[in-house]
């Protein structure tokens, strides 16, 4: 893929554990669990009090910077900068065609664990989207985790990883993902889940679509994408009211229905051909 010396998002920061740490869990766990009590005294929705409430956004306290620790890790941040960039050209350009206007996601890059808008996470979580606080975490050792325990070759998984994420951002602001995780406690849950893994997929797909229409593809990465998309098993959507990540063990969908929607989307590169929803059961899609 092609990406040095191009944008860079200003939407990314590098989070270390250091003294900022305690400080964003004092205030995030408790201006949390406040909101929370407040909320349902009042009798209202959480979910929409957490979502509406900007200081509850831990990942933003924590200032303190973590240190790159080798040349892989400094690639990947600058890289990832990159693609996040191009995901907020194409969703800008496409909303925009809705007539809607695209939020932007942070992205926050983090070393072995981080306390995020939904609660503290640690790296053997893998990549994960947190709604509260409309943010993308990625783990910098999960770079060299992908390439080992996945065999995912290239530069083009990264993207991928990354794209699907922000599809799950995507999925906030059209209000899809809360129709789903509103729906946690019942027994169709996992099925909705998967299509909402496969939909962040498609959108994936759609981010591939406008990379490739730019000339930033090079021979190889939509395959590097596919292989990616059937062996990253597990990223999480975490609990929007935050303190605790996702318990459910939800299925993705099959590999070959995640390299089937992600190539999907990449042949459309619309929203309107990604509803996964259209359909009952998710085993049709
Ligand atoms: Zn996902």
């Amino acid at each position: 893929m092609k990406w040095r010396g191009r944008r860079s998002s200003d939407n990314v920061r590098k989070v270390g554990s250091g003294g900022g740490m305690r400080t964003a869990g004092a205030l995030g766990g408790g201006g949390l669990i406040i909101m929370l009590v407040l909320s349902l005294l009042m009798g209202g929705n959480p979910l929409d009090v957490l979502m509406n409430n900007p200081q509850v956004s831990p990942g933003q306290t924590q200032t303190t910077e973590y240190q790159s620790r080798n040349e892989e890790e400094k690639e990947l941040e600058e890289f990832l900068s990159v693609v996040l960039a191009d995901t907020e050209d194409v969703w800008t350009e496409i909303f925009a065609s809705h007539g809607a206007e695209y939020r932007k996601p942070s992205l926050v890059l983090y070393q072995d664990r981080v306390n995020s808008g939904c609660g503290a996470a640690s790296s053997n979580m893998g990549p994960f989207y947190c709604g509260a606080d409309e943010t993308v975490y990625i783990d910098v050792a999960f770079a060299h985790d992908l390439r080992t325990t996945f065999d995912a070759a290239g530069d083009f998984p990264f993207a991928y990883v990354l794209a699907h994420e922000v599809g799950h951002h995507v999925q906030l602001l059209t209000g899809q993902l809360e129709k789903v995780q509103s729906m946690r406690n019942q027994s169709n849950y996992n099925n909705e889940m998967v299509k909402l893994e496969l939909q962040a997929d498609y959108y994936a797909g759609v981010v591939a679509h406008y990379m490739q229409n730019k000339g930033y593809l090079d021979k190889g990465d939509v395959q590097e994408g596919m292989a990616a998309a059937a062996g990253v098993g597990d990223d999480r959507i975490m609990e929007m009211q935050g303190g605790r990540a996702n318990p459910d063990n939800f299925q993705h969908g099959s590999s070959e229905q995640r390299q089937r929607w992600f190539l999907r989307g990449f042949e459309y590169g619309d929203l309107e051909n990604g509803n996964t929803f259209s359909v009952r059961d998710a085993q049709d899609l």
